[in-house]
């Protein structure tokens, strides 16, 4: 029985350079032998080129204002209501058209991210057969309904799944120590190199290993409707602490390359017989 997508499409927006996607593509291959794993572009620069050049400039003049208008404005308050401002537009403007351009200290709401860019797959890619992980520097956040509030966060998973190069450094949280010694007004790149190792960070060298587990949760999500596991040594292990995601996605990968709990290995080799 096939429950995985047939094409995998992975968009490479992570703009940074320890993000590798043949590495996580290979991994990928190796588990879904019968899926046809695909790099493509960041996934706006893939849209944009499909389109002429007219079309082209009033596409990007309208995402930069819808982009622009679901930034978080206020982490507490989820309903304020704003009309971007042109500056802010144009940021997103020039985002759009320099790939190289790094997002920083803006956070955007996931569900509202993964919406907007839901509209622009294509119809022929649009069933479940296709599965769309987009790779992207932005930072987003969900809203929290339990502490009222948005946390930052790696990925949402959905049609498509977006995972977060700087939510992957930023959302989990860091060894409590961090913060308790942040609070006391201790300097953030002195804490960094206390707990150097133990968290990822910007460009971190680790950075692709732990992406094949983040790309392996969106493409379960897509096949059996269930992107995590209990197992903190699986790769589906939803870590909410940096050590935790450490663990499940490098020490699983030293036991076997591809890192997941008997369980989950198991609906692998069921799918491709
Ligand atoms: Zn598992």
């Amino acid at each position: 029985m096939m429950y995985f997508p047939s094409f995998v499409y992975l968009y490479n927006g992570g703009r940074t350079e320890s993000l590798r996607l043949e590495e996580v593509s290979g991994y990928l291959k190796n588990i879904f032998r019968n899926s046809d794993i695909q790099i493509r572009d960041d996934f706006v620069g893939h849209y944009l080129s499909g389109l002429s050049p007219e079309e082209k400039e009033k596409a990007m003049d309208s995402l930069a204002r819808e982009i622009a208008g679901i930034k978080v404005r206020n982490t507490v308050n989820k309903d304020i209501i704003f009309e971007p401002l042109p500056g802010e537009i144009e940021y997103e403007k020039q985002r759009i058209s320099d790939p190289q351009k790094k997002s920083f200290g803006i956070l955007y709401d996931g569900f509202k991210l993964m919406a907007l860019f839901s509209k622009l797959i294509p119809e022929e890619e649009s069933d479940f057969n296709h599965c769309h992980i987009i790779f992207t520097n932005q930072l987003f956040g969900t809203w929290d309904g339990g502490d009222l509030r948005y946390h930052a966060r790696v990925s949402v998973y959905g049609f498509p799944s977006v995972i977060s190069t700087t939510g992957i450094v930023e959302a989990p949280a860091k060894p409590r120590k961090f913060y308790m010694k942040r609070r006391m007004g201790f300097n953030i790149t002195t804490l960094k190199e206390e707990i150097s190792g133990r968290f990822i960070d910007y460009d971190d060298p680790r950075m692709t290993e732990v992406m094949k587990g983040y790309a392996l949760q969106a493409i379960f999500f897509q096949g059996v409707g269930e992107p995590f596991c209990d197992d903190k040594t699986c790769r589906l292990y939803n870590a909410h602490w940096q050590e935790e995601l450490l663990q499940a996605q490098l020490s699983s990968s030293e036991r076997d390359h591809i890192g997941l709990c008997p369980e989950h290995q198991k609906i692998i080799t069921q799918s491709l017989s």
